[in-house]
């Protein structure tokens, strides 16, 4: 039997299927009372409003339900706010081979915001121009790249 962990880190994100609430730094904790063997799941929504919370905590339960935990609440913390920077390494890798540009850091700092060209992840060059701020989702952003001359979504950085 798949431990509750796994069976909840698996869960793949509704809106970007590549990867997993893990990968995307929702996943803040999971617990089993050790009396009751009820599992607590800890969540930290990404964009707020992003109606795809409700089905990721569906999900949740539905893997712990499959992995023999049908005992399981699904909480939500707010604080510290979630970021893209939560996102893992392995999380970034998956968007980019799946075609998505990862989001750059989202910490700005000085008086001007500094313009990071967002590089292409089908080929990798950096000149590329935002033709819209909302992708295929309002978590991303349409791009173009100039040299491939294909579109591809970026992940917001928040
Ligand atoms: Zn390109």
């Amino acid at each position: 039997m798949r431990t509750a962990r796994d069976a909840v880190a698996a869960v793949v994100d509704p809106e970007i299927r590549v990867v997993t609430i893990e990968d995307l730094g929702i996943l803040r904790g999971v617990a089993a009372d050790p009396a009751t063997g009820r599992i607590t799941v800890t969540i930290t929504p990404t964009y707020s409003g992003c109606p795809a919370m409700d089905v990721i905590r569906a999900d949740i339960r539905a893997a712990l339900a499959a992995a023999g935990h049908p005992d399981a609440e699904v909480r939500t913390v707010f604080a510290p706010a979630w970021s893209t920077d939560w996102i893992s390494a392995a999380g970034r890798a998956k968007l980019a081979e799946a075609g998505i540009a990862p989001p750059g850091p989202a910490t700005r700092t000085g008086p001007v915001p500094l313009t990071l060209g967002v590089r292409c992840p089908r080929c990798g060059s950096v000149d590329t121009e935002q033709l819209s701020r909302f992708g295929s989702t309002a978590c991303k952003a349409l791009w173009r790249c100039r040299t491939c001359r294909d579109p591809f979504d970026q992940v917001k950085p928040l």
